[in-house]
């Protein structure tokens, strides 16, 4: 008898726990990504494609992605909103309004709450300047919070006290988007997950592209936790900021604002699964998966750097070697002219 119901605990939680995921699993809003996003173009003077493309992945839940032709970078970024506030993931690379009419959009978008917009908190995955440009156009906008990208701002708005350690909660009302920093392709990103979709909106952290490596211990420990995280939770799909992989999984050349066939943007947990392997063999430059490329940006310019310095290096020494040659070349010719005896011409032969 006392021994029974010592198990009791047990039985408990082992039927209460698959309850517990079965309920998290069956809440998750479900979306679509069947979209076909806008290519750009060879000649983006000829196209007519709008600058801005909006996607509901549900009615809560808008992906914009900017137009190749508008920047080369081609962002995405995600606007999320709950019951009491609006959560605008990332600017984009575009500053000019009149190029990327990016606030204009978003404020359309935003319902209407007691006879004004809904608030918005704007906020970035990480500091590089192609997710920050847009940042202009909602300063000083009535009902907006803009975070600066910086890691005093990040570290100080979302309370990380022991960065890059533990997580951060928004509640927009109904719907809480975790927040957890994940330095690596840059000491300040952060990745977000949404309660209410599962999503993960990973930035360049993870994405189908290159994922430029700053600090490849650092993008592995982030990786870590990420997946750590996740591991009791439900997770739809990973979005991040670009796509630079084709259908085929080869990447588009650095810089193009044409990009026919995109592979699909969504990646899945099993990519980040696969992320810390990843650097476990990463040879600190360049390794190539499937749906990610690692990448050492500053390392391979620096090989590429000595690279040309060697071919410019050997290009100096044979061109002094060739001036030397002909340099004992026509040392030698004249030194042939003055020993030789004068030729003298015979008047008498050259005569009609
Ligand atoms: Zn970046
Ligand atoms: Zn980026």
């Amino acid at each position: 008898m006392t021994q029974r119901s010592t198990h009791w605990p047990l039985v408990w939680l082992l039927l209460w726990l698959p309850l517990a995921y079965t309920a998290a699993v069956s809440e998750v809003v479900p979306g679509t990504l069947d979209v076909r996003w806008n290519e750009g173009a060879k000649d983006c003077a000829a196209t007519s494609q709008p600058p801005l493309q909006v996607h509901a992945y549900e009615p809560q839940t808008i992906i914009l992605r900017q137009n190749p032709c508008a920047d080369f970078e081609a962002n995405f970024l995600y606007l999320l909103i709950g019951s009491r506030k609006a959560l605008l993931i990332d600017t984009g690379a575009v500053a000019d309004r009149n190029r990327m009419p990016l606030a204009a959009t978003v404020l359309q978008l935003l319902p209407d709450a007691g006879g004004t917009k809904l608030p918005l908190l704007v906020v970035h995955t990480h500091k590089h300047l192609d997710h920050r440009s847009g940042d202009v156009q909602f300063q000083g906008l009535p009902g907006v919070q803009l975070v600066s990208a910086d890691l005093d701002s990040v570290r100080s708005f979302f309370g990380f006290s022991r960065w890059p350690e533990g997580v951060a909660h928004l509640e927009l009302g109904g719907r809480i988007v975790d927040v957890l920093p994940a330095p690596g392709h840059q000491s300040c990103h952060v990745v977000f997950y949404d309660s209410r979709t599962a999503l993960v909106f990973s930035g360049d952290f993870l994405m189908p592209g290159r994922l430029l490596v700053d600090d490849a211990a650092e993008y592995r420990q982030s990786a870590l936790r990420l997946i750590d995280f996740l591991e009791a939770r439900p997770v739809s799909h990973i979005l991040g900021g670009h796509i630079e992989l084709d259908a085929r999984g080869d990447t588009y050349w650095f810089g193009t604002q044409y990009h026919p066939n995109e592979r699909s943007l969504a990646l899945s947990n099993a990519d980040l699964l696969a992320l810390p392997a990843a650097f476990d063999h990463f040879n600190g430059f360049y390794a190539r998966y499937p749906d990610f490329v690692l990448f050492h940006s500053t390392r391979i310019l620096a090989a590429e750097a000595a690279g040309v310095l060697a071919v410019v290096v050997a290009g100096v020494w044979i061109l002094i070697r060739l001036w030397k040659r002909r340099r004992l070349r026509m040392r030698r010719s004249s030194a042939g002219s003055e020993s030789s005896p004068p030729v003298l011409l015979n008047k008498g032969s050259g005569g009609r």
